[in-house]
């Protein structure tokens, strides 16, 4: 089995085309009793595979279309040992049984996945989090369908992602069921419970909603009043919106950092009334369902071309939102950056640094001196291709290296190109900051 760097998790050997989870949650002592029913294809001929499950319990694990010889769980790993070989190409179903206590994942980068709140629960998986709370392939790259259905307490909003598609009330508990027909990453695979109300935020291209506590309604509603036209700006920039909903979660806890998921961001309490400039992270978490969560990256060393676009998007806001203008926030960040230690590669940083924050400023940059140096139509044509071209799909540096040159080429010729070439070299490739290009 092999290993990345980046991507220690899951199991390079299969694919997870779909996941049936379905969950029994009661609030009350934070317990979870689920069964998962995972379809896998296998990639390779294999005997042996691995799935991510950390701190809960495995109950029965059960094989259809092949032959389960054995099963073990430990240290987050659920292996199973087929009685023969399956082919490559083949599928088979993997059922677990599992109950606990979820909690977040320890990781490099914090702990993260299924966290109890005061009054609810959430789950924050990036990067690593996804398996507090099914068994998963939990590697960036494998993306799959979904059906998630939660049983839990009335009283409280159950928000998955995917779409709704039915909803059945007992005595005392609902039980909640979304479809996801997106290919998505386990990590953002996610379930949002909590005493909310959702206010309508637009519905164009999509609609728009954010889950607040009912104390919130007010300054959620300030802050997002202008989210309609948030999401039209972004999408003429960026093109077509990827999903078919976007739901805005702000929980009664407060939290470090928003994160998004698939159609879904979560934000903190303490994100609604924002302090120093935290309004940015409003466009940031938007930004990621085009970059991230439809574009994903193939592992995370690539992750400069996520937290980069979402970055950049922020900068893009700004000027629509009273703010400086983009060339404006590029040479401030430049500078800021100019005094920070400049040893960090954008196309390999090492996986301890993939949430470092030059990746983020330095990724924007990147795209802004590449904007200045071919122009806005090449720029802005570049990523509506980008996005086209690769939704719901997953890339490499390599990948968009090779898209900006095809552009340049065909709008400037080879000389363009080269310049292109040249100018990514720098920003992505060597540690020392290049100098931002005139207007
Ligand atoms: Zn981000």
């Amino acid at each position: 089995m092999r290993a990345d760097s980046y991507d220690p998790r899951g199991c390079p050997d299969i694919h997870v085309e779909h996941y049936d989870l379905d969950l029994v949650y009661k609030l009350a002592g934070n317990r979870l009793s689920a069964t998962a029913v995972l379809r896998v294809t296998a990639l390779t001929n294999l005997q042996q595979l691995e799935l991510d499950l950390t701190g809960l319990t495995v109950k029965k694990v059960s094989v259809g279309g092949a032959r389960l010889l054995r099963y073990a769980h430990r240290g987050g790993r659920l292996q199973l040992r087929l009685a023969a070989e399956v082919p490559e190409g083949a599928t088979f179903e993997v059922t677990v049984r599992y109950d606990g206590h979820p909690v977040p994942v320890p990781s490099p980068w914090g702990t993260v996945g299924w966290e109890e709140l005061t009054d609810g629960a959430l789950v924050a998986s990036q990067p690593t989090g996804a398996s507090s709370w099914f068994p998963c392939n939990d590697r960036p790259a494998d993306r799959s369908t979904y059906r998630t259905s939660v049983t839990t307490d009335n009283g409280y909003h159950v928000l998955a992602h995917g779409t709704l598609v039915a909803r059945r009330a007992r005595a005392a508990t609902t039980t909640w069921v979304y479809a996801e027909r997106h290919p998505t990453a386990a990590y953002l695979a996610t379930v949002q419970i909590g005493r909310y109300v959702a206010l309508p935020l637009g519905d164009s291209p999509v609609p728009q909603h954010a889950l607040v506590p009912a104390t919130l309604r007010r300054p959620a509603s300030r802050l997002l009043a202008r989210h309609g036209e948030m999401m039209r700006t972004l999408t003429e920039m960026f093109g077509p919106y990827p999903f078919t909903a976007y739901t805005l979660v702000f929980t009664e806890d407060e939290l470090e950092i928003p994160v998004e998921a698939q159609g879904i961001s979560v934000f903190g309490a303490n994100h609604v009334v924002p302090t120093d400039g935290d309004e940015r992270l409003v466009p940031h978490e938007l930004a990621h369902q085009w970059f991230g969560n439809s574009v994903s990256v193939t592992t995370w060393q690539h992750i400069w071309l996520n937290e980069g676009f979402a970055c950049y998007a922020e900068w893009l806001w700004s000027p629509h939102a009273g703010g400086r203008a983009t060339d404006a926030m590029a040479r401030h960040w430049h500078t800021v950056l100019a005094r920070a230690p400049q040893d960090l590669v954008l196309s390999d940083p090492g996986p301890a640094n993939i949430f470092d924050d030059r990746i983020y400023k330095r990724g924007a940059l990147t795209l802004h001196a590449l904007r200045l140096t071919v122009g806005d139509q090449v720029f802005f044509d570049l990523v509506r291709d980008w996005t086209a071209r690769y939704r719901y799909r997953s890339v490499t540096t390599a990948d968009f290296r090779a898209l900006a040159h095809e552009h340049a080429e065909l709008r400037g010729g080879e000389a363009l190109a080269d310049a292109v070439g040249a100018l990514l070299g720098a920003w992505l490739d060597q540690p020392r900051l290049p100098a931002l290009p005139r207007r």
